[in-house]
């Protein structure tokens, strides 16, 4: 069931930690029956394993860094800029060193973390499992390592470490931001391709990665003959392309032209004589990311546009490309999960007043939102949750229409499901890097992808 492919990698320091990465129980290929059998056990494992990441890296050690990669010196040769980038600016690297090293161990921190609760739930996906459960597998293992299991206290914890933003799982036609509410009763089936996408951050550095599986099929068991196989090729192929062409000046219409050129040279062959294209979701892209906030402001396109922005040294990236057999263009369709505040349009009185100065419903929740979030993205699950630590506010459950005027108020910008035609696949790929001096460093690289 791994459509994961695992690639090794010769030279590279996450490896250093090879035992650290893997959960103490290794068996992949459990069955239902003995998963119930062993729960017990299992469960006493599993919480040596998830526990805050200090206990694994105790004070004073780093963090491992993530894949160095070399700018591509023909881009400046070409340029006639900056011949000597690595000797000239090594110089100037040193003495901003000092200033950006505690941010850089922080997403390395966040890095980890985001490697240990993949290959945590890596393990356990199978066929009929709830989605939900899935996303709050991951939720809560990131919970674990960051020490924020408690609810209560996340008014005074969410701006130290946690979980970035809502875990997308985003299943065929749909390509981003889906993730159940609650009651969502949707299980994984046979041959879904699932896009899964969440985030980590460590003082608000955030580290955003994704990847797809596809899910076996129901005769053969195995994944391996499905034919959207090469999609998800087409997708890893795109995003290492575009980790590729990132580098310091260079233009984000570059990076899009460069992404769609290979994204574009695969096909989906379905065996029956259909050949389908493969196209890049032109309306979807990768960005920018500053502290606490997901998208800086910079997109990088995934196709070939005329936004001659350049990209800037120490500047952090999400590099994301969207590959998909329908018509290349997402809409938003379907119930909403994701949510984030406007930071434009909240009320001083939110971000002042002490909460039990708020009468007014709507004030209720926009001010419970503003303490439990932040400028983070979050989903109405977590909503649930911080309603339900606090009692004495006596907000209800139901508080589904209260939102959807915030939303419409301006107060809260509402993110849909993205989804692609009916019928049409879609997949993902997502790294975090970083643009320093000398060279580019794949923060959430791993082992599995
Ligand atoms: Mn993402
Ligand atoms: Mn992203």
């Amino acid at each position: 069931m791994s459509a994961v492919t695992v690639e090794k990698t010769s030279s590279n320091s996450i490896e250093k930690n090879e035992s650290d990465l893997n959960p103490i129980n290794n068996s992949v290929e459990t069955n239902e029956v003995e998963v119930k059998k062993s729960k017990k056990s299992k469960k006493k494992k599993k919480n040596q394993d998830l526990k805050p990441i200090e206990e694994f890296y105790p004070k004073g050690t780093k963090y491992p860094e993530g894949k160095w990669i070399n700018y591509d010196p023909s881009y400046y040769f070409e340029k006639d800029n900056h011949l000597d980038r690595t000797s000239k600016l090594e110089e100037r690297y040193n003495t901003l060193l000092e200033k950006y090293e505690q941010e850089w161990d922080d997403m390395r921190q966040a890095a980890e973390i985001h490697r240990r609760v993949r290959s945590n739930i890596q393990k356990k996906i199978t066929v009929g499992m709830k989605l939900i459960d899935i996303v709050n597998n991951i939720e809560d293992a990131t919970r674990k390592f960051t020490s924020t299991t408690d609810i209560t206290q996340q008014p005074e914890t969410y701006k130290g470490k946690g979980i970035a933003f809502p875990t997308g799982i985003s299943i065929n036609d749909v390509a981003a931001h889906y993730t159940p509410n609650r009651g969502d009763e949707t299980v994984l089936k046979y041959d879904d391709i699932m896009k899964l996408d969440f985030g980590v951050h460590v003082n608000g550095n955030i580290i955003d990665s994704a990847w797809t599986t596809i899910m076996p099929n129901k005769q053969s068991k195995s994944s391996e003959e499905n034919p959207y196989n090469s999609l998800v090729q087409a997708v890893k192929a795109a995003t290492d392309t575009g980790i590729k062409a990132a580098g310091i000046d260079v233009r984000l219409c570059d990076v899009g032209e460069q992404i769609q050129e290979v994204m574009e040279s695969y096909e989906v062959d379905l065996g029956n004589g259909e050949v389908l294209p493969v196209r890049c979701c032109r309306n979807l892209c990768g960005h920018n990311i500053k502290p606490y906030t997901i998208h800086g402001g910079k997109s990088v396109p995934i196709v070939k546009n005329e936004d001659t922005t350049k990209m800037e040294e120490f500047e952090h990236f999400a590099i994301e490309t969207f590959g998909t057999t329908g018509r290349g263009f997402v809409y938003t369709d379907g119930e909403g999960s994701h949510y984030a505040i406007n930071l434009d349009r909240i009320p001083k009185r939110i971000t002042t007043a002490p909460e039990n100065d708020f009468i007014d419903k709507n004030d209720k929740l926009l001010k419970i939102i503003w303490d439990n979030f932040g400028s983070l993205p979050w989903c109405k699950r977590y909503l649930d949750k911080s309603i339900l630590a606090n009692p004495k506010l006596k907000i209800s459950l139901e508080y589904y229409d209260d939102l959807d005027y915030l939303v419409m108020a301006g107060y809260i910008q509402e993110y849909l499901p993205l989804v692609d035609i009916p019928g049409s696949m879609t997949a993902q790929a997502e790294h975090t890097i970083l643009l320093h001096s000398h060279k580019k460093e794949i923060v959430s690289f791993g082992e599995d992808y």
